[in-house]
C-alpha cells in the first residue's frame, strides 16, 4: 500500500514510525512531515488546507489510505473531499468532526444522550452568560466554542475571573470572537486520556494514557499542548475502562450513527475520574499529541490494518495487542514556550541520545539544515522510552534528555509523577 499522512508534528512521527515497520506500507509520504519523520516517510511539501492538491497528489502516487493527524484538516472536511474522490482516508466526516468542532454539539449530545459530562448552557451572548456565572458561582469553566488549539478554556477560579473570560472570548481575545459559549461546572478529579478506534458502529478501547499539560514542574504555570505523556494511566482500572466505554463512549457512536453521522476514526475521550465515576470534559477527533506517541510505542498489533478496518467498518471482530510495558514521553521546548520563543537553534547529541535502552525520540518541530537538526516550533522533541513501569521509562526517557545538547530548549523534570507515586 501506499499511504499518506497529513501532519507534522510528534503524534504523526510516531504514526510514520509504527506504520514504517508494517509489512502492508510499501510507500510513506508525510505532509508536510518535518525532520525526523523524513527518516520513516518522504516528506513532500503539500498545503494540506488545499484539499484538491492533496487528491491531485493521491491520484498521481496511487495513494490507497490517507491518515490525517490534526483535526483542522478533519473539521475542514478532508476526509468527504477525499472520500468523494474514490480516496480511502481514516478520519471521520465533518459532521462527524464536530465533536470536537463544536463544544455545544457534544454537550447537546451527551445531554440527549444521558451522557456523564458537567452540568452546562450555551450562551450567544455576554449578558446572559454573566447572570448564569453569578447564580451558578465560582469556580466556574467557560469555553468558547470552536477550534481554538485548547486556548479557549477558562477555569475560572472567581466570578470576577469568569466575567473576565466571557469578555474576552465574545470580544475577540481568541482569534476571532466566540459566536457562542459554553458555561459549566467544574468537575473535581484526576485526569486521564481514554481513546477508542470506531467504525461507525463498533468502539474499541486502546490502551490509557495521560498527560502534563501546565508547562512548569509540579504541574504549575499555563497550560500548554502537552508537555508529557505515559500510559497506562494507573486511574483507568479494567473497570474504569468499562464504564467510559458503556457510559460514554458506545452511547455516543449509537447516537452520532442515529444522527446520520456515523463516527469513524480514533475518538479522543478527555476524561475527569470524579467521586461518582467518569465524566466526559471533551471529545477530540484525533490521537492526542503527545499521548500517541507512547500509545504507539506500547501498540505489538500492525497499525495499518487497524486504521483500514475503522476505515472500512469491519471492527466487529478486531482486536489489538499491547505490549504490557508501561512508556512515557518527554517533550522537548523552544524556552519561551507556550509564549513567543525563537526557531532555528541547534540541537545536538539526538544519536547518543537514541542509544539508551527503550529509547524512541519522535520530532515534534525540527528542521534539518544538512546533516544539523535544527528547532522549529514551540514543542521540538519527544523523548520516549519503554520500561516494564512508568519508573523505568521515566528513567529511561530523562536518561536520553541528558544526552541531548540544546541549550535554548527546555522540559519538565517530573513526567509521570503521580504514577510513579502509585508505584513505589
Ligand atoms: P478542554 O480543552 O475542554 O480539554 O479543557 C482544557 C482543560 O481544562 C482540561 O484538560 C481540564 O484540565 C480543564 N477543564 C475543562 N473543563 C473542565 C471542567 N468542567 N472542570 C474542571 N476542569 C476542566
Amino acid at each position: 500500500m501506499n499511504i499518506l499522512i497529513l501532519g507534522s508534528g510528534g503524534r504523526e512521527h510516531a504514526l510514520a514510525w509504527k506504520m514504517a515497520g508494517s509489512p502492508l506500507a510499501d510507500k510513506l509520504y508525510c505532509a508536510p512531515g518535518n525532520a525526523g519523520i523524513a527518516r520513516e516517510a518522504e516528506c513532500v511539501a503539500l498545503d494540506v488546507a488545499d484539499h484538491r492538491a492533496v487528491i491531485a497528489f493521491c491520484q498521481t502516487k496511487k495513494i490507497d489510505l490517507v491518515v490525517v493527524g490534526p483535526e483542522v484538516p478533519l473539521c475542514a472536511g478532508i476526509v468527504d473531499d477525499l472520500e468523494a474522490a474514490g480516496i480511502k482516508a481514516f478520519g471521520p466526516s465533518k459532521w462527524a468532526a464536530r465533536l470536537e468542532g463544536s463544544k455545544g454539539f457534544t454537550k447537546d449530545l451527551c445531554r440527549a444522550n444521558k451522557i456523564p459530562t458537567a452540568a452546562y448552557e450555551r450562551f450567544k451572548g455576554a449578558a446572559t452568560a454573566k447572570d448564569y456565572v453569578r447564580k451558578k458561582g465560582a469556580p466556574i469553566v467557560v469555553k468558547a466554542d470552536g477550534l481554538a488549539a485548547g486556548k479557549g478554556v477558562v477555569v475560572a477560579e472567581t466570578i470576577a475571573e469568569a466575567e473576565a473570560a466571557i469578555d474576552m472570548m465574545f470580544g475577540g481575545g481568541l482569534w476571532s470572537p466566540a459566536w457562542e459559549i459554553v458555561v459549566e461546572d467544574c468537575l473535581v478529579g484526576e485526569e486521564a486520556s481514554f481513546f477508542a478506534l470506531c467504525d461507525g458502529e463498533t468502539a474499541i478501547a486502546l490502551v490509557s494514557a495521560q498527560d502534563h499539560k501546565r508547562v512548569f514542574d509540579g504541574d504549575k504555570g499555563p497550560n500548554t499542548g502537552g508537555m508529557g505523556a505515559y500510559s497506562p494511566a494507573p486511574i483507568m482500572t479494567p473497570e474504569m475502562n468499562d464504564r467510559v466505554m458503556n457510559e460514554i463512549i458506545h452511547p455516543t457512536v449509537r447516537a452520532m450513527k442515529a444522527m446520520g453521522a456515523p463516527y469513524k476514526g480514533v475518538l479522543f475521550a478527555g476524561l475527569m475520574i470524579t467521586k461518582s465515576g467518569p465524566q466526559l470534559i471533551e471529545y477530540n477527533v484525533r490521537f492526542g499529541d503527545p499521548e500517541c506517541q507512547v500509545l504507539m510505542l506500547r501498540l505489538m498489533s500492525d497499525l495499518v490494518p487497524a486504521l483500514l478496518a475503522a476505515r472500512d467498518g469491519q471492527l466487529m471482530n478486531f482486536d489489538l495487542r499491547w505490549y504490557p510495558d508501561a512508556a512515557l514521553t518527554v517533550v522537548m521546548a523552544a524556552k519561551g514556550y507556550p509564549g513567543n520563543y525563537a526557531k532555528g537553534s541547534l540541537i545536538e547529541g539526538l544519536d547518543a541520545a537514541g542509544m539508551v535502552e527503550g529509547v524512541e525520540i519522535f520530532h515534534a518541530g525540527t528542521k534539518a539544515d544538512g546533516n544539523r537538526i535544527l528547532a522549529n516550533g514551540g514543542r521540538v522533541l519527544n523523548v520516549c522510552a519503554r520500561g516494564k513501569n512508568v519508573r523505568e521509562a521515566q528513567q529511561r526517557a530523562y536518561a536520553a534528555v541528558d544526552r541531548i545538547q540544546w541549550p535554548d530548549g527546555f522540559c519538565r523534570r517530573d513526567i509521570g509523577w503521580q504514577a510513579v507515586k502509585r508505584e513505589t
